[in-house]
């Protein structure tokens, strides 16, 4: 399923965000600025697909700048790679999830 990914600023769709087979989070970001007010966007070139790092994304509709980070799968997984325990790797999380 994809989500559409927007200018926080101007509502553009900068991209949209899938998850891959392994349930990571995946932003696909599109060639050219949508300024739409509909859900789905068809026939857009994706230029870049952004996974496991963050990504600040220029809106060229109006300027502004949105920030992409990575979702808690892709960091855990990263995380697991440097042998942290699962414990501590929730214990980041708890903060932004309140
Ligand atoms: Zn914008």
């Amino acid at each position: 399923m994809m989500k559409p990914w927007r200018c926080k600023t101007c509502g553009a769709h900068l991209g949209k965000v899938r998850r891959n087979g392994s349930g990571i989070h995946q932003l696909l970001l599109y060639r050219e600025v949508v300024d739409t007010s509909q859900e789905e966007v068809a026939d857009v070139d994706v230029i870049a697909v952004v996974e496991g790092y963050a990504a600040d994304v220029r809106c060229s509709n109006c300027g502004g700048t949105r920030t992409w980070v990575p979702g808690k799968e892709a960091i855990v997984r990263l995380l697991k790679g440097t042998g942290i325990s699962s414990e501590s790797i929730n214990k980041i999380f708890e903060k932004e999830e309140g």
